[in-house]
């Protein structure tokens, strides 16, 4: 898989940071965005579902599908490993749709140098003291979790300066639309806008 047809679009954030809150709305709004599911070797949390959140596997089956070749790309994130399967979005490129994807900022890093024409949007909250207060009230996380992820969090915010777009997600709904306009924009590019035109024209 060398080149896509739809646009990549890549969601990244610390832990907290709302990209499974804002990916979801978007995924409601924005028509024709077609989202992979990852598979991931974290036990899922409460009211997590396997094959709608993640494809929760254990190590060994995460280690052969590495092996196999099975991931567009893949890494450790925290103490767990999360990867973005090739069969999960072979089918939606062939198709031409636009693809979303939460991944962490290495999944990012690989994804641009894989597919450079990639699209990646990176959330910050407004404060750390705000991450910290989300993550509490989210109540999916032990403390020592919460504190692992805060204390990562500052490093993977300095990520933010190669992303392409940046969203501050202090106002949800706005974030939400913020999101919603980056996607929507880039379907409006000359370049990919110029195939269509030329069907409704024919002096074009
Ligand atoms: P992530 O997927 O990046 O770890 P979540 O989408 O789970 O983050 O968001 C973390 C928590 O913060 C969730 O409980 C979510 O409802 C809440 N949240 C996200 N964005 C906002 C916001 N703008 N204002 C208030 N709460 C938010
Ligand atoms: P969580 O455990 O909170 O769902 O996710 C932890 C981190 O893993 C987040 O930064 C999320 O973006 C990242 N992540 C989720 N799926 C993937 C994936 O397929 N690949 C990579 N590289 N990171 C992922």
């Amino acid at each position: 898989m060398n080149s896509m047809a739809g646009t990549l679009f890549v969601i990244s954030a610390p832990s907290g940071g709302g990209k499974s809150t804002i990916a979801a709305a978007v995924r409601q709004q924005v028509q024709g965005l077609g989202y992979s599911i990852s598979h991931t070797t974290r036990p899922p949390r409460k009211g997590e579902q396997d094959g709608v959140d993640y494809h929760f596997v254990d190590k060994e089956t995460f280690s052969r599908m590495v092996e196999k070749g099975a991931f567009l790309e893949w890494a450790k994130v925290y103490e767990d490993l999360y990867g973005t399967s090739l069969r999960g979005i072979r089918d939606l490129t062939a198709s031409g749709s636009d693809i979303l994807l939460d991944v962490d900022v290495q999944g990012g890093r690989n994804i641009k140098a894989r597919f450079p024409e990639s699209v990646l949007i990176f959330l910050i909250p407004p404060s750390l003291n705000v991450l910290e207060d989300r993550l509490r009230k989210r109540g999916t996380d032990e403390e020592r979790i919460i504190r692992i992820r805060m204390n990562q969090a500052m490093d993977d915010i300095r990520n933010c300066v190669w992303y392409d777009y940046i969203v501050i997600n202090d106002r949800l709904d706005q974030a939400i639309q913020e999101t919603q306009s980056i996607i929507l924009s880039l379907r409006c590019r000359a370049k990919r806008r110029l195939a269509q035109v030329k069907r409704l024209f024919e002096f074009m």
